[in-house]
């Protein structure tokens, strides 16, 4: 009953607690804290150039940002929203400067070291300045809001990223809750406000790093970092906001990111169902097993124009539990601390910082604990493919380092009711899977009330079994029975 209150709580506006890079703890900021995320959108990139550094290829740039682009920003985008979320970059004039624009007292050579605080103010400084150049260059600043909270314009920017030569690695700023200074139309503090516009955070990337700029600005669209700030592990696997290390083979987002930002095909898995999961990357197909704040998901990843590095297809399990990083355990949206400030709790103690207990964990295959351990991912050991399974661990016991069960266990030890058996991969790269879940109770969950995304597409249907047309109790048990007889032969295998 706490778990639905919990959920449902995340419904009511509340505008007071919002807060940047939450993972959709709270929904209803989309504009002060959060770029909108489904439908079309306009981005303005603002390249800034200082001279002494290998000069900015705008031609790369106008490449990268173009939707002809097969693995560039924009399909990158277009492909893990599932086409929900569509947006069209414009790359404005060049800023150019001949000297650093920094304080050269405290950056020399205009380097702008990982986590330095004076790089706060400065950047404020500069960003703002930026901002005041490009409108004063004739951008018109009203073209970069087509979109918000509605789906309409709302004087909020779509969203603005900002590229610059000097080695600086990359962040996603909030301009509007650090600002004290000039918003540029007369105020003092909070966004930048240009042609009647507000911009209220900013992607920002060094190096001229296009890549580094993709995950950047899925900060802007509300998500915060599963990598591992502490390197004691490599962070998530298979996700845009995990372990990519910005190679040109740019990663999707996990399924928990997909199905939080309303990308997912959602599949709610109630009882035991037979179920077709098709290429993530063409049908958004996600099952959910489980409800409340800690369940698992499940989606069928393999090459395509993104996640190149995977050398096989095969079904990723990713255990969420939205209980981890509790920074504001007060307040009506404890889960991932989603008040005002609380990201800064996150950026210093990450929510996926324990690789043994992570807000999203990659469930592997093979049971050996390899990521865990700081081990490399290998796809083909760790995604489930034919011959695989994951069923509950009979010892009930909580998983730690040094109680390393491989079972589909919540954190606490506690069954889940999720087993995963069957996997058969078809030829057009589906994968047919079979998936237990509570046998009942399992439908009635939504993200939100009305929209792409905010309920399950489907919910507790039997499909592309034999025993698809059990009704009647007896005749279902006994197909129950059957298909555990099948399981158990393969399994033996
Ligand atoms: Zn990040």
């Amino acid at each position: 009953m706490l778990r639905r209150l919990a959920f449902l709580g995340l419904l009511l506006p509340a505008l007071a607690f919002a807060d940047y890079m939450d993972h959709f703890a709270q929904r209803d900021d989309v504009g002060p804290r959060k770029a909108p995320s489904l439908g079309d959108a306009r981005l303005l990139l603002i390249p800034v150039e200082v001279k002494g550094f290998p000069p900015i290829d705008r031609a790369r740039l106008e490449r990268f940002f173009s939707p002809d682009d097969e693995a560039g920003f924009v399909r990158f985008y277009e492909t893990a929203s599932l086409g929900r979320y569509r947006p069209r970059v414009t790359i404005g004039p060049t800023i150019s400067y001949d000297v650093c624009p920094l304080p050269v007292t405290q950056f020399p050579r205009c380097s702008v070291a990982r986590g330095d605080i004076n790089a706060f103010s400065a950047g404020i400084d500069l960003l703002r300045e930026a901002v005041r150049k490009t409108d004063e260059a004739g951008i018109d600043f009203t073209q970069f809001d087509v979109n918000g909270r509605a789906g309409a314009p709302d004087r909020w920017a779509d969203g603005v990223m900002f590229l610059t030569n000097v080695p600086f690695g990359g962040i996603a700023f909030p301009f509007a809750y650090f600002n004290r200074g000039d918003t540029l139309n007369g105020g003092v503090g909070g966004p930048l406000v240009v042609d009647g516009i507000r911009i209220s955070h900013f992607a920002v990337a060094g190096d001229s790093d296009v890549l580094v700029m993709v995950h950047e600005f899925a900060h802007l669209l509300g998500l915060t970092d599963l990598y591992d700030e502490a390197g004691n592990y490599a962070g998530l696997q298979l996700s845009v906001m995990g372990a990519w290390l910005y190679d040109p083979k740019i990663v999707l987002p996990d399924a928990e990111t997909r199905f939080r930002l309303r990308w997912a095909n959602w599949l709610q898995v109630q009882g035991r169902q037979r179920l077709t999961l098709r290429p993530v990357e063409t049908s958004g197909d996600v099952a959910r097993v489980g409800i409340g704040d800690e369940y698992f998901l499940i989606e069928n990843r393999g090459p395509g124009a993104f996640d190149q590095r995977l050398p096989l297809r095969g079904l990723a399990v990713f255990h969420v539990d939205r209980n981890v990083q509790s920074v504001s355990a007060q307040g009506s949206f404890p889960k991932l601390g989603a008040k005002e400030g609380d990201f800064v709790n996150r950026i210093l103690d990450c929510v996926n910082c324990d690789a043994w207990h992570p807000y999203v964990r990659l469930v592997q295959a093979d049971g050996a604990f390899d990521l865990e351990n700081n081990r490399p991912f290998v796809p083909a050991d760790d995604l489930f493919t034919p011959g695989t399974f994951f069923l509950n661990d009979a010892s009930n016991s909580a998983r730690s380092k040094s109680n390393p069960v491989n079972g589909s266990n919540f954190y606490s030890g506690q069954p889940s009711g999720f087993a995963l058996n069957d996997v058969r991969l078809l030829a057009d790269g589906s994968i047919e899977v079979t998936l237990d879940a509570p046998s009942s109770g399992q439908c009635e969950e939504r993200l939100c009330a009305e929209g792409e995304g905010c309920a399950p597409v489907r919910c507790a249907e039997t499909l592309k079994t034999g025993c698809s047309a059990a009704t009647g109790t007896p005749l279902l048990a006994l197909c129950v029975l059957l298909l555990e007889q099948r399981f158990r032969r393969r399994h033996r295998r």
